[in-house]
């Protein structure tokens, strides 16, 4: 007899994946747990006898017709494995998704400080559903099992395409998702967006730890504030990310204006400060996250390293290569330095949603008219030096989702206007001077 004997019947390309443990004393959390969909069929005198010889004196065959029939009862967590589907989208509590990589962290800071846009969802998902945590679809999976992901950028059965279907069906298909092309023409002046109060943005101890996600590049914040800017109340900026191409010339911005993509976005993640972190909570407001988007582009000009605080973030890079990396920040840098030479009175507003699974419908976004200038070889190490898992797997390029129905966008009042004609006054002047021989 055979083991192909034993597992007769059962079609082994169907079949669950996730990390468990094993499940006797000393339970260690080593295991790669596959658990396939179809059961083996057995008759059902032959299931009582074996679970009854397990129970007691082994009974013999001739006695089998009297032993009563054993109803086999999984535990609730089994039954939801068993039960579902393999083609079918699993109930969100079955199937969280984001950055489990970045849950360590989120679980060690009771203040939160670490949850994000990418792994908030992941945070959530995982406390209401320890039990049968990250149990996924193989057809979600078979990509990317590899790295224990549910989402993914790269590959079509679990990139931005699936989300809204098989990946994350509850939210990413919803009517107000993000990014979207904000088209500037459209966009309506409103003269509530007036300047916000960026609180401890100044500060070199603000950036603590800089992570590898497997998705992308995330850096934990501590003690900053965001106030004003329309919002209604103060947030908590809790981390920022980073999405991209592939290199300058291939951009990766999320959001797009005028159908124009910049080469990369830089999203700050807040959380309302009355939350005191508590991801349900934001989760369940539609205002419970604000994140602020700023465009990176080229700087003009020939210059390398540049600016010298975001060729001090790029630098760690090199010690993140690997999905779940981190280091610690120690470079005396603020957010103020990396976003220098914007003004962040100038930006668009819109309702939205999170821009990766499971797409919650709770983020006040902004949207910031002026880009970031970094130098092309800065920009180019973000797609050349970390991996979406081991050094062996692909590198992390295209970080980016697809672009979403438009929105009502909101703009801030343009003060500008009298000084633009100026400078073109002047520019006509000069132009007849010029052309007059002046
Ligand atoms: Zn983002």
């Amino acid at each position: 007899m055979s083991l192909d004997d034993l597992l007769g019947g059962v079609d082994r390309s169907l079949f669950y994946r996730y990390n468990g443990s094993l499940t006797t004393p000393t339970c260690n959390e080593a295991v790669v747990w596959t658990i396939f969909s179809q059961p083996i069929r057995m008759d059902k005198k032959l299931v009582s006898v074996s679970r009854l010889s397990l129970l007691g004196p082994r009974v013999p065959e001739s006695q089998s017709p009297t032993v009563p029939e054993v109803q086999w009862s999984p535990a609730p967590e089994q039954q939801r494995v068993l039960v579902a589907a393999p083609q079918q989208p699993l109930e969100q509590s079955h199937r969280p998704s984001g950055d489990i990589t970045g849950l360590p962290n989120v679980l060690q800071s009771s203040s939160a400080h670490t949850v994000d846009l990418q792994s908030g969802p992941a945070l959530i998902v995982s406390l209401l559903s320890s039990p049968a945590r990250r149990v996924v679809p193989r057809a979600v999976l078979q990509s990317n099992s590899a790295y224990g992901t549910t989402w993914c950028y790269h590959d079509a059965s679990c990139g931005p395409a699936a989300w809204p279907t098989v990946v994350s069906p509850e939210f990413c298909n919803g009517s107000r998702q993000s990014p979207v092309n904000i088209d500037t023409g459209s966009a309506t002046e409103d003269s509530s967006l007036n300047n916000f109060n960026f609180n401890n943005y100044n500060s070199t101890s603000g950036l603590t730890t800089i992570t590898n996600t497997g998705r992308t590049v995330k850096v934990a914040l501590q003690d900053l504030t965001v106030s004003g800017g329309g919002l209604s109340t103060t947030y908590n900026s809790l981390q920022f990310h980073l999405h991209w191409g592939n290199g300058y010339a291939v951009p990766g911005s999320e959001h797009t204006v005028n159908g124009m993509r910049y080469p990369m976005e830089m999203h700050i993640v807040n959380m309302k400060q009355s939350f005191n972190g508590n991801v349900t909570l934001a989760l369940a407001d539609s205002e419970g996250l604000a994140a602020l988007g700023f465009f990176i582009e080229v700087m003009d000009g020939d210059a390398t390293a540049s600016p010298a605080s975001w060729n001090t973030l790029a630098s760690y890079l090199a010690n993140i290569t690997n999905s779940g990396d981190s280091a610690n920040i120690n470079s005396q840098i603020s957010m103020d330095d990396l976003l220098d030479g914007v003004d962040r009175s100038r930006y668009y507003r819109y309702l939205g949603s999170l821009t990766t699974p499971t797409c919650n419908e709770v983020v006040i976004w902004t949207v910031f008219k002026d880009p970031i200038k970094v130098s092309k070889d800065v920009i180019n190490r973000f797609n050349s030096t970390v991996h979406i898992g081991n050094d062996t797997s692909i590198l992390m390029i295209n970080t980016y989702r697809n672009i979403q129905p438009n929105q009502e966008v909101k703009t801030t009042v343009d003060n500008s206007g009298s000084s633009i004609t100026l400078a073109s006054a002047q520019m006509a002047i000069a132009a007849i001077w010029a052309f007059t021989g002046f």
